[in-house]
């Protein structure tokens, strides 16, 4: 390792820990992303459902497993999700679908006791705001024992089946919580998911889990640093440390 020479060390490089808390005490509508957000990716959680929708396509179209995964991943970038792609082509009805895909175990699953305490000590308004679906939310949600933290869950129901990256979903999101965007922190793992709530005036806030889909994408809409005011890797220790 290289040593300093005594010239360097007169000039004050910035210190660890030495930069202002991170300014958030303008927000007071605090709204996460649920999978992959409220809880580690590599918990496997998200992988099992990731697997069920594979699954289900597969099912659906008659497909060899392989071959399902890419029309997923084709509906998924085309259509926000897997399942807006599903009901767009190929017209399903969405309750089979979501009881499918989330029937999963959640004993790889603890609770953060970190993020607990930090979520906990959020002023204002707390929301889950997931593509998915509320029952699936509520699981997770007792499960993690955060549950009664959150003033209300909006789900794929709350946005008319119309997910993120849709505009539509978050003004329906918004609508639902009355939310005014400059008041309000979104914090997601999904980068294009961020890009409509900085456009509104949010706060964003990229936890970025250093998945495949987590930088996604380009094809629509593009997701930029100049959508994403905060880019993190891990929501307990940010939250702990911001000003609020
Ligand atoms: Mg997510």
């Amino acid at each position: 390792m290289r040593q300093p020479s005594p010239s360097n060390m007169t000039i004050s490089a910035p210190q660890a820990g030495a930069e202002p808390a991170p300014d958030f005490t303008h927000v007071r509508d605090w709204i996460f992303d649920l999978d992959n957000t409220l809880y580690r990716a590599d918990s496997g959680i998200f992988a099992q459902i990731d697997a069920n929708m594979t699954s289900f396509v597969a099912r659906l179209l008659g497909m060899e497993r392989d071959a399902a995964r890419l029309v997923q991943k084709q509906l998924y970038r085309d259509h926000g999700t897997t399942l807006a792609g599903l009901i767009a082509i190929h017209k399903i009805d969405p309750e089979p679908y979501l009881d499918f895909v989330h029937d999963i175990d959640l004993s790889g699953l603890a609770p953060d006791p970190m993020l607990n305490g930090a979520v906990a000590r959020l002023p204002g308004r707390r929301f889950v705001f997931t593509n998915a679906c509320r029952n699936h939310a509520a699981r997770i949600l007792e499960h993690l024992q955060i549950a009664d933290l959150f003033d209300q869950v909006w789900d794929i129901r709350t946005i008319g089946f119309v997910p993120k990256p849709d505009p539509a979903a978050y003004h329906a999101a918004m609508a639902a919580g009355g939310i005014v965007p400059a008041q309000a922190a979104m914090f997601d793992d999904i980068a294009r998911n961020l890009v409509v709530p900085h456009e509104l005036g949010m706060t964003t806030v990229w936890l970025d889990c250093q998945s495949e889909w987590s930088r996604q994408g380009p094809e629509f809409p593009v997701a930029s640093d100049t959508h994403i005011d905060h880019e993190i890797r891990e929501l307990g220790p940010f939250l702990s440390s911001i000003g609020i």
